[in-house]
């Protein structure tokens, strides 16, 4: 079982242990939210346990975006017909590309973790029935929640989920603690604009939510925000000189992230290169 702790008013936090993903979980009168589903089947059965340990409320579900790790558990949560939300992006990546997708994280996997690729590649995709292109509000059983698309970033489908009455922010892949930010489907250029974004959601009292780590603060987030923008004009000066890629990338500050940091850096330059040529 995934267990839950509480870190606002009737504001629920769980964290899987393998990924490090959060999971939050809002509950309202009657009714509950729960933001990302995990990966893979037996995670997301073992998710719904902790759920049914704080509230019986029927749920609605949210992704934070499409990555496997956040919208995979979509078919356990929502068995009982749970509606799903997420960006009409995000939404769009798992109906059009999912099966490709998937045979692709199945393969990274692979290498390292043959039962967890096994169990991802057999996992029914279920994209969300409930989509919006800037914003949407939710009313969890009298609680509002909106949800915000801030434009892109770690992804183009990303959204920001907002519990104003807990001044709770969940931020998604947005931000991440602990780990350095992912990549792979990232857009290097214009994140930082969405983190400023964001940083309009953040008061000196928030919490906020990353996608994989502990909760964090507005320091934090300027922080990143700082580092990404940092990372965004090492990115603009490597491009303007024509520079080598790998040689950029080893410049970036994500690269005290070790091994993992200079692989998220090379892909955040090829992208960011991409993203200057108009090009992704
Ligand atoms: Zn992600």
């Amino acid at each position: 079982m995934i267990t839950f702790h509480e870190i606002a008013d009737r504001v629920y936090l769980a964290t899987e242990p393998m990924l490090r993903v959060n999971v939050t979980l809002v509950v309202g009168d009657g009714q509950a939210l729960v933001i990302d589903t995990l990966s893979i089947d037996d995670h997301a059965r073992q998710l719904l346990e902790g759920v049914r340990t704080v509230t019986p409320y029927p749920l609605t579900l949210v992704n934070t975006h499409h990555h496997f790790d956040h919208s995979f558990g979509n078919a356990v949560l929502s068995a009982d017909g749970a509606p799903i939300w997420g960006h009409e992006t995000a939404a769009r990546h798992l109906r059009e590309r999912g099966p490709v997708l998937q045979r692709g994280w199945y393969e990274e996997a692979l290498p390292s973790d043959l039962a967890f690729a096994d169990a991802l590649g057999r996992v029914t995709i279920v994209p969300p029935g409930h989509t919006f292109h800037t914003e949407s509000t939710l009313d969890v059983g009298g609680r509002a929640v909106t949800l915000r698309h801030l434009g892109l970033g770690h992804t183009d489908g990303d959204l920001v989920a907002e519990i104003p009455d807990a001044a709770v922010v969940v931020a998604g892949d947005l931000i991440e603690e602990g780990a350095a930010p992912g990549f792979g489907d990232a857009y290097p250029i214009s994140w930082p604009d969405t983190l400023a974004g964001l940083l309009a959601l953040v008061g000196p009292s928030t919490r906020v939510v990353p996608g994989h780590g502990t909760v964090v603060d507005l320091g934090f987030v300027r922080a990143q925000h700082d580092e990404l923008t940092a990372l965004s004009w090492l990115i603009r000066e490597g491009h303007r000189d024509g520079a080598d890629p790998a040689q950029v990338a080893a410049k970036a500050s994500l690269t005290r992230f070790g091994e993992r940091g200079l692989i998220e850096a090379q892909h955040a330059v090829t992208r960011g290169f991409l993203e200057l040529d108009a090009a992704l």
